[in-house]
């Protein structure tokens, strides 16, 4: 089955660097899942063109609360998918932590990109602390249920779940991934509650220090719908690897 794997490029590259690698993932990157491309705001424009007549998809790392309006320093849907955006990663733990991003922002967030015409990919995860206190399915409930409130979807296509550890990232101190089962585990947990509020069985992805050597195990897990990909999607070598799974 094709997997969904998507590369968060963040704000790690210029926008040369953008767009050598938006050239190079073209060139490398083969195989049958299905690819998205991260690149910041300001890359957007620049590589949707480089993309266009490939197999490989344009993503944003954020979108506006609203489709038009007076919000300086937003960047609407509308825009993003009249450049030819067709996902959104929504509440990624940055924006959350340094942004102070809740899920009330969030959730309107995602419905304004759902009208817009954007598929979103709404990240959960929790922190170590709720691990070791052995409360991630509650804090992932709530988190799911906060930011799904009223969402609205007409298929399981239209809306993605990514499952981002906080403690599994890798620019996080001490970052190590979790293994493959437990996400499986957690995933099969996710996939139930979130199908509870969508009614539909919407996609989960692992995130979370997933590199060419360990991408193949997550990705062989049943509830593992695919990945999304942080530092490893810099690396041309080893993401066009990680692709072709
Ligand atoms: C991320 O921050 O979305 C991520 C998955 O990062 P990394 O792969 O570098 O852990």
């Amino acid at each position: 089955m094709k997997k969904l794997i998507i590369a968060n490029w963040k704000m790690q590259l210029s926008l040369k660097e953008s767009l050598e690698l938006a050239k190079q993932s073209v060139k490398k990157i083969k195989g049958k899942n299905i690819i998205v491309l991260c690149p910041d705001f300001l890359a957007l424009p620049y590589v949707g063109p480089i993309l266009k007549g490939t197999n490989l998809n344009l993503g944003a790392q954020d979108s506006a609360i609203v489709g038009r309006g007076a919000y300086t320093g937003e960047v609407s849907p509308l825009d993003l998918k009249a450049l030819g955006v067709k996902y959104v990663i929504l509440g990624h733990s940055e924006r959350r932590e340094h942004l102070h991003e809740s899920s009330l922002i969030i959730n309107a967030k995602i419905k304004v990109a759902l009208t817009g015409g954007l598929i979103p990919i709404l990240c959960v995860g929790e922190k170590l602390e709720v691990k070791k206190n052995g409360e991630t399915e509650e804090y992932l409930s709530r988190e799911i249920a906060h930011s799904l409130q009223g969402v609205k979807i007409k298929s399981a296509s239209d809306l993605v779940i990514a499952y981002e550890p906080i403690w599994a990232i890798s620019t996080n101190k001490n970052a190590r991934p979790m293994s493959a089962l437990d996400a499986d585990a957690i995933h099969k947990f996710i996939k139930a509650r979130a199908a509870r509020i969508l009614k539909k069985p919407v996609a989960v992805l692992y995130g979370g220090s997933v590199n060419a050597a360990n991408a193949g195990e997550f990705l062989s897990q049943k509830n593992v719908a695919g990945l999304l990909v942080g530092g490893a999607s810099l690396k041309i070598k080893d993401f066009s690897h990680i692709c072709s799974l």
